[in-house]
Protein backbone atom coordinates (compact mmCIF):
# COMPACT_ATOMS: atom_id res chain seq x y z
CA UNK A 1 0.00 0.00 0.00
CA UNK A 2 1.55 3.40 -1.07
CA UNK A 3 2.19 5.76 1.77
CA UNK A 4 -1.13 8.00 0.77
CA UNK A 5 -3.18 4.73 1.02
CA UNK A 6 -1.95 4.34 4.74
CA UNK A 7 -4.84 5.58 7.32
CA UNK A 8 -3.17 7.87 9.45
CA UNK A 9 -2.65 8.27 13.38
CA UNK A 10 -5.86 9.69 14.57
CA UNK A 11 -5.49 11.32 17.98
CA UNK A 12 -9.07 12.39 19.18
CA UNK A 13 -8.91 15.73 21.39
CA UNK A 14 -6.59 18.45 21.29
CA UNK A 15 -6.14 19.01 25.21
CA UNK A 16 -2.85 18.81 27.11
CA UNK A 17 -2.55 14.27 26.42
CA UNK A 18 -3.41 14.78 22.54
CA UNK A 19 -1.25 17.68 21.40
CA UNK A 20 1.48 16.26 24.05
CA UNK A 21 1.15 12.91 21.97
CA UNK A 22 1.36 14.85 18.80
CA UNK A 23 4.34 16.96 20.04
CA UNK A 24 6.16 13.77 21.45
CA UNK A 25 5.67 11.56 18.34
CA UNK A 26 6.71 13.88 15.29
CA UNK A 27 9.87 14.07 17.59
CA UNK A 28 10.44 10.64 17.03
CA UNK A 29 8.48 10.11 12.99
CA UNK A 30 8.37 13.16 10.65
CA UNK A 31 6.38 11.49 7.90
CA UNK A 32 3.71 9.28 9.34
CA UNK A 33 0.02 11.38 8.76
CA UNK A 34 -1.03 12.42 11.89
CA UNK A 35 -5.01 13.58 12.29
CA UNK A 36 -6.34 15.34 14.97
CA UNK A 37 -10.11 15.39 15.66
CA UNK A 38 -11.27 17.47 18.16
CA UNK A 39 -14.82 19.16 19.56
CA UNK A 40 -13.70 22.22 20.70
CA UNK A 41 -10.74 25.07 19.30
CA UNK A 42 -7.76 23.00 19.69
CA UNK A 43 -5.91 26.26 20.72
CA UNK A 44 -3.20 25.27 23.04
CA UNK A 45 -3.72 26.52 26.49
CA UNK A 46 -2.24 24.64 29.99
CA UNK A 47 -5.50 24.59 31.84
CA UNK A 48 -4.02 24.89 35.30
CA UNK A 49 -3.91 28.39 34.32
CA UNK A 50 -7.77 29.06 34.82
CA UNK A 51 -7.27 28.44 38.22
CA UNK A 52 -5.13 31.56 38.67
CA UNK A 53 -6.36 33.63 36.08
CA UNK A 54 -8.58 36.08 38.16
CA UNK A 55 -5.92 37.23 40.44
CA UNK A 56 -3.15 38.36 37.84
CA UNK A 57 -6.17 39.93 35.24
CA UNK A 58 -5.71 37.39 32.40
CA UNK A 59 -8.09 37.54 29.98
CA UNK A 60 -9.48 33.68 28.65
CA UNK A 61 -8.03 34.54 25.41
CA UNK A 62 -4.57 35.82 27.21
CA UNK A 63 -4.46 32.11 28.66
CA UNK A 64 -4.03 30.66 24.72
CA UNK A 65 -0.58 29.83 24.11
CA UNK A 66 -0.49 28.78 20.48
CA UNK A 67 -3.74 29.07 18.03
CA UNK A 68 -4.75 25.69 17.04
CA UNK A 69 -3.79 26.52 13.22
CA UNK A 70 -0.03 27.27 14.62
CA UNK A 71 0.16 23.85 16.21
CA UNK A 72 -1.41 22.43 13.48
CA UNK A 73 1.57 23.67 11.35
CA UNK A 74 4.08 23.44 13.45
CA UNK A 75 3.40 19.51 14.34
CA UNK A 76 2.54 18.72 10.73
CA UNK A 77 -0.76 17.65 12.12
CA UNK A 78 -4.16 17.58 9.85
CA UNK A 79 -6.67 19.44 12.46
CA UNK A 80 -10.16 18.76 12.11
CA UNK A 81 -11.55 21.38 15.03
CA UNK A 82 -15.37 21.34 16.43
CA UNK A 83 -15.69 17.86 15.33
CA UNK A 84 -16.96 15.85 17.85
CA UNK A 85 -16.28 11.70 17.23
CA UNK A 86 -19.84 9.67 18.12
CA UNK A 87 -18.39 5.94 17.52
CA UNK A 88 -15.61 3.92 16.68
CA UNK A 89 -15.33 0.76 15.14
CA UNK A 90 -12.58 -1.59 16.46
CA UNK A 91 -13.07 -4.00 13.48
CA UNK A 92 -13.00 -1.75 10.64
CA UNK A 93 -10.44 0.63 12.15
CA UNK A 94 -12.55 3.76 11.87
CA UNK A 95 -14.34 6.73 13.78
CA UNK A 96 -16.90 8.29 13.01
CA UNK A 97 -17.61 12.57 13.57
CA UNK A 98 -20.64 13.76 11.89
CA UNK A 99 -21.28 12.67 8.46
CA UNK A 100 -17.40 11.05 7.68
CA UNK A 101 -16.28 7.80 8.55
CA UNK A 102 -12.22 7.90 9.05
CA UNK A 103 -10.12 5.05 8.92
CA UNK A 104 -6.72 4.72 11.17
CA UNK A 105 -3.85 2.99 11.58
CA UNK A 106 -3.33 3.48 15.60
CA UNK A 107 -6.08 5.28 17.26
CA UNK A 108 -5.16 7.72 20.47
CA UNK A 109 -7.99 8.61 23.16
CA UNK A 110 -7.08 11.55 24.51
CA UNK A 111 -11.05 12.44 25.42
CA UNK A 112 -10.00 13.85 28.88
CA UNK A 113 -13.07 14.15 32.05
CA UNK A 114 -15.80 15.78 32.68
CA UNK A 115 -16.76 17.87 35.35
CA UNK A 116 -19.12 15.75 37.94
CA UNK A 117 -22.56 17.32 38.37
CA UNK A 118 -24.19 16.63 41.74
CA UNK A 119 -28.13 17.05 41.06
CA UNK A 120 -29.66 19.99 42.26
CA UNK A 121 -33.09 21.58 42.92
CA UNK A 122 -34.24 24.92 42.06
CA UNK A 123 -35.17 27.39 39.17
CA UNK A 124 -31.42 28.34 38.90
CA UNK A 125 -30.07 24.97 39.00
CA UNK A 126 -29.13 25.11 35.40
CA UNK A 127 -26.73 28.38 36.18
CA UNK A 128 -24.42 26.52 38.14
CA UNK A 129 -20.78 26.46 35.91
CA UNK A 130 -18.21 24.03 35.90
CA UNK A 131 -14.78 25.10 35.15
CA UNK A 132 -12.75 22.19 33.05
CA UNK A 133 -12.20 24.11 29.98
CA UNK A 134 -11.42 27.00 28.68
CA UNK A 135 -14.94 27.51 27.02
CA UNK A 136 -16.31 26.91 30.46
CA UNK A 137 -13.74 29.71 31.52
CA UNK A 138 -14.78 31.67 29.13
CA UNK A 139 -18.46 31.88 29.94
CA UNK A 140 -17.57 32.26 34.18
CA UNK A 141 -15.62 35.01 33.12
CA UNK A 142 -18.13 36.65 31.90
CA UNK A 143 -20.50 36.31 34.28
CA UNK A 144 -18.48 37.92 36.74
CA UNK A 145 -18.34 42.15 36.43
CA UNK A 146 -14.44 43.32 37.41
CA UNK A 147 -13.87 44.05 41.03
CA UNK A 148 -14.02 48.01 41.94
CA UNK A 149 -11.21 47.47 44.32
CA UNK A 150 -12.80 50.97 45.94
CA UNK A 151 -16.37 49.83 45.99
CA UNK A 152 -17.53 48.90 49.64
CA UNK A 153 -16.60 44.93 49.87
CA UNK A 154 -20.70 44.66 50.39
CA UNK A 155 -21.12 45.44 47.33
CA UNK A 156 -18.57 43.06 45.26
CA UNK A 157 -20.05 40.03 43.79
CA UNK A 158 -20.09 36.91 46.18
CA UNK A 159 -19.21 33.53 44.48
CA UNK A 160 -20.10 30.28 46.30
CA UNK A 161 -18.06 26.82 45.51
CA UNK A 162 -19.41 23.70 45.83
CA UNK A 163 -16.28 21.31 46.59
CA UNK A 164 -13.39 22.27 48.79
CA UNK A 165 -10.66 20.11 46.95
CA UNK A 166 -7.96 21.09 44.62
CA UNK A 167 -10.16 22.93 42.19
CA UNK A 168 -12.58 24.29 44.35
CA UNK A 169 -9.50 25.53 46.79
CA UNK A 170 -7.36 26.57 43.94
CA UNK A 171 -10.58 28.76 42.67
CA UNK A 172 -11.45 30.01 46.21
CA UNK A 173 -7.63 31.59 46.58
CA UNK A 174 -7.74 33.23 43.25
CA UNK A 175 -11.28 35.03 43.20
CA UNK A 176 -11.18 36.01 46.71
CA UNK A 177 -6.94 37.21 45.66
CA UNK A 178 -8.54 39.08 42.97
CA UNK A 179 -11.31 41.26 45.19
CA UNK A 180 -14.43 38.71 45.01
CA UNK A 181 -16.47 37.71 48.07
CA UNK A 182 -15.88 33.86 48.26
CA UNK A 183 -17.93 30.86 50.23
CA UNK A 184 -17.00 27.45 49.93
CA UNK A 185 -19.58 24.95 50.52
CA UNK A 186 -18.69 21.12 51.14
CA UNK A 187 -19.35 17.42 52.86
CA UNK A 188 -16.54 17.18 54.44
CA UNK A 189 -14.52 18.71 57.79
CA UNK A 190 -11.72 20.67 56.23
CA UNK A 191 -9.98 21.64 52.89
CA UNK A 192 -8.12 19.18 50.76
CA UNK A 193 -9.24 16.67 53.10
CA UNK A 194 -8.56 13.79 50.49
CA UNK A 195 -4.88 14.48 49.92
CA UNK A 196 -3.78 16.69 53.24
CA UNK A 197 -2.74 15.94 56.80
CA UNK A 198 -5.07 17.70 59.22
CA UNK A 199 -2.22 20.05 60.24
CA UNK A 200 -1.80 21.01 56.86
CA UNK A 201 -5.47 21.48 56.14
CA UNK A 202 -6.34 23.50 58.66
CA UNK A 203 -3.37 25.80 58.07
CA UNK A 204 -4.69 26.06 54.71
CA UNK A 205 -8.12 26.85 55.76
CA UNK A 206 -6.75 29.56 58.31
CA UNK A 207 -4.78 30.94 55.02
CA UNK A 208 -7.74 31.16 52.79
CA UNK A 209 -9.83 32.33 55.80
CA UNK A 210 -7.37 35.46 56.21
CA UNK A 211 -8.16 36.26 52.57
CA UNK A 212 -12.39 36.26 53.16
CA UNK A 213 -13.01 32.97 52.11
CA UNK A 214 -16.33 31.53 54.49
CA UNK A 215 -16.13 27.72 54.76
CA UNK A 216 -19.46 25.53 55.28
CA UNK A 217 -18.19 22.34 56.37
CA UNK A 218 -20.60 19.18 56.47
CA UNK A 219 -22.72 21.11 54.16
CA UNK A 220 -24.19 20.21 50.62
CA UNK A 221 -26.37 22.44 48.02
CA UNK A 222 -29.79 20.99 48.09
CA UNK A 223 -30.86 23.78 45.59
CA UNK A 224 -30.50 27.40 43.28
CA UNK A 225 -32.96 29.48 43.32
CA UNK A 226 -33.34 32.61 41.87
CA UNK A 227 -33.51 35.30 44.45
CA UNK A 228 -37.21 37.05 44.82
CA UNK A 229 -36.17 40.15 45.41
CA UNK A 230 -34.00 42.75 44.07
CA UNK A 231 -32.85 41.01 40.52
CA UNK A 232 -30.30 43.77 40.06
CA UNK A 233 -28.71 42.61 43.38
CA UNK A 234 -25.06 41.60 43.26
CA UNK A 235 -26.25 38.32 45.15
CA UNK A 236 -29.33 37.52 42.75
CA UNK A 237 -28.83 33.56 43.68
CA UNK A 238 -30.87 32.28 46.74
CA UNK A 239 -28.62 29.03 47.71
CA UNK A 240 -30.85 26.14 49.99
CA UNK A 241 -28.03 23.68 51.82
CA UNK A 242 -29.40 20.05 52.39
CA UNK A 243 -29.47 21.58 56.62
CA UNK A 244 -31.78 23.82 55.95
CA UNK A 245 -29.44 27.02 56.20
CA UNK A 246 -29.97 29.61 52.73
CA UNK A 247 -27.46 31.65 51.85
CA UNK A 248 -27.14 34.16 49.29
CA UNK A 249 -24.73 34.22 45.99
CA UNK A 250 -24.18 36.09 42.87
CA UNK A 251 -22.54 32.54 41.11
CA UNK A 252 -22.31 29.21 42.03
CA UNK A 253 -19.25 27.37 40.70
CA UNK A 254 -19.72 23.47 41.35
CA UNK A 255 -16.04 21.74 41.33
CA UNK A 256 -17.05 18.48 43.14
CA UNK A 257 -14.70 16.69 40.65
CA UNK A 258 -14.58 14.89 37.39
CA UNK A 259 -15.17 11.77 35.83
CA UNK A 260 -13.91 10.27 32.61
CA UNK A 261 -16.52 9.71 29.75
CA UNK A 262 -16.53 6.20 29.15
CA UNK A 263 -19.08 5.85 26.99
CA UNK A 264 -17.55 6.36 23.42
CA UNK A 265 -15.19 3.54 24.23
CA UNK A 266 -17.76 1.02 26.01
CA UNK A 267 -20.07 1.36 23.09
CA UNK A 268 -17.10 0.16 21.25
CA UNK A 269 -16.17 -2.99 23.07
CA UNK A 270 -13.40 -1.18 24.38
CA UNK A 271 -13.01 -2.15 28.59
CA UNK A 272 -13.35 0.43 30.58
CA UNK A 273 -13.81 0.83 34.35
CA UNK A 274 -13.48 4.23 35.78
CA UNK A 275 -11.81 5.59 32.87
CA UNK A 276 -10.46 3.70 29.27
CA UNK A 277 -8.00 1.22 30.88
CA UNK A 278 -4.82 1.04 29.22
CA UNK A 279 -1.90 -1.59 29.67
CA UNK A 280 1.49 -0.09 30.61
CA UNK A 281 2.07 0.10 26.71
CA UNK A 282 -1.04 2.52 26.82
CA UNK A 283 -2.88 0.05 24.78
CA UNK A 284 -6.55 -0.41 25.36
CA UNK A 285 -8.32 -3.58 25.24
CA UNK A 286 -8.83 -2.92 21.23
CA UNK A 287 -6.12 -3.33 19.21
CA UNK A 288 -4.45 -0.48 17.67
CA UNK A 289 -6.13 1.98 19.80
CA UNK A 290 -4.25 3.73 22.46
CA UNK A 291 -6.09 6.52 25.53
CA UNK A 292 -3.68 8.35 27.83
CA UNK A 293 -4.45 11.85 29.97
CA UNK A 294 -7.72 12.28 32.49
CA UNK A 295 -9.75 9.46 30.21
CA UNK A 296 -7.34 6.70 30.96
CA UNK A 297 -7.09 4.28 33.81
CA UNK A 298 -3.31 3.25 33.88
CA UNK A 299 -1.94 -0.35 34.58
CA UNK A 300 1.29 1.85 35.58
CA UNK A 301 -0.55 3.20 38.01
CA UNK A 302 -0.78 0.26 40.26
CA UNK A 303 -3.37 0.43 42.85
CA UNK A 304 -4.95 -2.05 44.67
CA UNK A 305 -8.48 -1.11 44.83
CA UNK A 306 -8.60 -1.83 41.20
CA UNK A 307 -6.79 -4.72 38.93
CA UNK A 308 -7.09 -1.68 35.71
CA UNK A 309 -5.06 1.09 38.11
CA UNK A 310 -5.49 4.27 38.64
CA UNK A 311 -6.52 7.78 36.92
CA UNK A 312 -3.80 10.21 37.22
CA UNK A 313 -5.70 13.58 36.22
CA UNK A 314 -2.77 15.55 36.32
CA UNK A 315 -0.35 17.32 33.88
CA UNK A 316 2.87 15.36 35.23
CA UNK A 317 1.37 11.91 34.22
CA UNK A 318 0.15 13.12 31.11
CA UNK A 319 3.61 14.24 29.98
CA UNK A 320 5.43 10.75 31.12
CA UNK A 321 2.11 9.18 29.67
CA UNK A 322 2.84 10.76 26.31
CA UNK A 323 6.49 10.48 25.81
CA UNK A 324 6.03 6.63 26.69
CA UNK A 325 3.10 5.96 24.17
CA UNK A 326 5.17 8.17 20.99
CA UNK A 327 7.50 5.73 21.39
CA UNK A 328 5.10 3.07 20.95
CA UNK A 329 3.76 4.49 17.97
CA UNK A 330 6.87 4.73 16.43
CA UNK A 331 7.60 1.66 16.94
CA UNK A 332 10.31 1.74 19.96
CA UNK A 333 8.44 -0.74 22.49
CA UNK A 334 8.69 1.33 25.61
CA UNK A 335 7.28 0.62 29.07
CA UNK A 336 5.08 3.42 30.98
CA UNK A 337 6.77 3.73 34.86
CA UNK A 338 5.63 6.62 36.73
CA UNK A 339 8.06 8.51 38.64
CA UNK A 340 7.43 10.09 42.01
CA UNK A 341 5.08 12.99 40.38
CA UNK A 342 4.49 15.50 43.01
CA UNK A 343 1.41 18.04 42.05
CA UNK A 344 1.98 21.97 43.14
CA UNK A 345 -1.40 23.17 44.66
CA UNK A 346 -1.57 26.97 43.06
CA UNK A 347 -2.86 28.16 46.69
CA UNK A 348 -0.63 31.64 47.10
CA UNK A 349 -2.13 32.04 50.61
CA UNK A 350 -0.29 29.16 51.63
CA UNK A 351 1.71 27.32 48.58
CA UNK A 352 1.65 23.73 49.00
CA UNK A 353 3.28 20.92 47.28
CA UNK A 354 1.72 17.22 47.34
CA UNK A 355 2.71 14.01 46.59
CA UNK A 356 0.20 11.46 47.82
CA UNK A 357 0.99 7.87 48.55
CA UNK A 358 -0.24 5.28 46.28
CA UNK A 359 -3.82 4.47 46.42
CA UNK A 360 -4.52 1.82 48.75
CA UNK A 361 -1.51 2.03 50.70
CA UNK A 362 -2.53 1.89 54.17
CA UNK A 363 -0.35 4.56 56.42
CA UNK A 364 -0.43 7.80 57.92
CA UNK A 365 0.80 11.41 57.93
CA UNK A 366 4.04 11.82 60.57
CA UNK A 367 5.68 15.23 60.98
CA UNK A 368 8.89 15.71 59.27
CA UNK A 369 11.81 15.45 61.63
CA UNK A 370 15.41 15.24 60.71
CA UNK A 371 18.12 12.93 61.31
CA UNK A 372 18.56 14.94 64.98
CA UNK A 373 15.18 14.69 65.69
CA UNK A 374 14.78 17.92 65.00
CA UNK A 375 10.67 18.22 63.64
CA UNK A 376 10.43 20.76 60.36
CA UNK A 377 7.21 22.65 60.46
CA UNK A 378 5.06 22.62 57.41
CA UNK A 379 6.67 19.03 56.34
CA UNK A 380 4.66 16.00 55.99
CA UNK A 381 5.57 12.48 55.02
CA UNK A 382 3.22 9.50 55.12
CA UNK A 383 4.62 6.17 56.66
CA UNK A 384 3.35 3.13 55.21
CA UNK A 385 2.67 0.25 57.91
CA UNK A 386 6.47 -0.59 57.51
CA UNK A 387 7.73 2.49 58.36
CA UNK A 388 8.79 3.10 54.82
CA UNK A 389 8.30 6.83 53.73
CA UNK A 390 5.81 6.47 50.62
CA UNK A 391 4.54 10.51 49.88
CA UNK A 392 5.14 13.80 51.43
CA UNK A 393 3.32 17.05 51.81
CA UNK A 394 5.19 20.75 51.90
CA UNK A 395 3.49 23.65 53.15
CA UNK A 396 4.44 27.20 52.82
CA UNK A 397 8.63 27.94 52.43
CA UNK A 398 9.16 24.46 52.78
CA UNK A 399 7.56 23.81 49.26
CA UNK A 400 11.40 24.15 48.57
CA UNK A 401 12.07 20.98 49.99
CA UNK A 402 10.63 19.59 47.09
CA UNK A 403 13.71 18.02 45.38
CA UNK A 404 15.01 16.82 48.90
CA UNK A 405 11.92 15.25 49.82
CA UNK A 406 11.47 13.87 46.69
CA UNK A 407 15.27 12.07 47.18
CA UNK A 408 13.57 10.80 50.23
CA UNK A 409 10.58 8.94 49.38
CA UNK A 410 10.31 4.66 48.10
CA UNK A 411 8.33 4.78 45.45
C1 LIG B 1 -9.06 24.43 36.86
C2 LIG B 1 -8.03 23.32 36.76
C3 LIG B 1 -6.77 23.51 37.30
C4 LIG B 1 -5.82 22.49 37.23
N1 LIG B 1 -4.59 22.69 37.78
C5 LIG B 1 -3.66 21.72 37.71
C6 LIG B 1 -2.35 21.90 38.26
O1 LIG B 1 -2.05 22.94 38.83
N2 LIG B 1 -1.44 20.89 38.13
C7 LIG B 1 -1.74 19.71 37.49
O2 LIG B 1 -0.89 18.84 37.40
N3 LIG B 1 -2.98 19.51 36.96
C8 LIG B 1 -3.93 20.47 37.05
N4 LIG B 1 -5.17 20.27 36.51
C9 LIG B 1 -5.42 18.99 35.78
C10 LIG B 1 -4.84 19.05 34.34
O3 LIG B 1 -5.05 20.31 33.80
C11 LIG B 1 -5.51 17.96 33.50
O4 LIG B 1 -5.09 16.70 34.05
C12 LIG B 1 -5.17 17.98 32.02
O5 LIG B 1 -5.24 19.27 31.46
C13 LIG B 1 -6.09 17.02 31.25
O6 LIG B 1 -5.74 16.99 29.90
P1 LIG B 1 -6.45 15.97 28.88
O7 LIG B 1 -5.87 16.27 27.54
O8 LIG B 1 -6.38 14.59 29.40
O9 LIG B 1 -8.00 16.34 28.92
P2 LIG B 1 -8.79 17.62 28.41
O10 LIG B 1 -8.01 18.87 28.60
O11 LIG B 1 -10.13 17.54 29.05
O12 LIG B 1 -8.93 17.42 26.84
C14 LIG B 1 -9.87 16.53 26.29
C15 LIG B 1 -10.04 16.87 24.83
O13 LIG B 1 -10.85 15.87 24.23
C16 LIG B 1 -11.83 16.50 23.42
N5 LIG B 1 -12.93 15.53 23.29
C17 LIG B 1 -13.61 14.91 24.28
N6 LIG B 1 -14.50 14.04 23.76
C18 LIG B 1 -14.37 14.12 22.42
C19 LIG B 1 -15.01 13.48 21.32
N7 LIG B 1 -15.97 12.54 21.50
N8 LIG B 1 -14.64 13.82 20.06
C20 LIG B 1 -13.68 14.75 19.84
N9 LIG B 1 -13.04 15.38 20.86
C21 LIG B 1 -13.37 15.07 22.11
C22 LIG B 1 -12.13 17.80 24.16
O14 LIG B 1 -12.74 18.73 23.31
C23 LIG B 1 -10.71 18.21 24.57
O15 LIG B 1 -10.04 18.83 23.50
C24 LIG B 1 -6.15 21.26 36.58
C25 LIG B 1 -7.43 21.07 36.03
C26 LIG B 1 -8.37 22.08 36.12
C27 LIG B 1 -9.75 21.88 35.54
Amino acid sequence: MSELMTPPLIIVGAGLAGWTTAREFRKLDSSTPVLLLTADSGDFYAKPSLSNAFAQGRLPAQLISTPAAKMAETLNVTLLPMTRVSAIDTKAQTVTAGTQILGYSRLVLATGAQAIRVPLEGDAAQQVLSVNSLEDFTTFHAQLQPVDQAADRAARQHVLIMGAGLIGCEFANDLAQAGYRVSVVDPGLRPLSALLPEAASAALQTALEALGVRFYFGATVRAVNTAPEAPASTEGLSVLLANGDQLRASRVLSAVGLRADTALARAAGITVDRAIAVNTRLETSAAQVYALGDGAQYASASSPLSVHGATLPYVMPIMTAARALAANLAGQPCELVFPLMPVSVKTPALPLVVAPPKPGTTGQWTSYSDSAGLISTGIWQWLDEAGLNRGFVLAGAQTAQRMAQSKLVQI
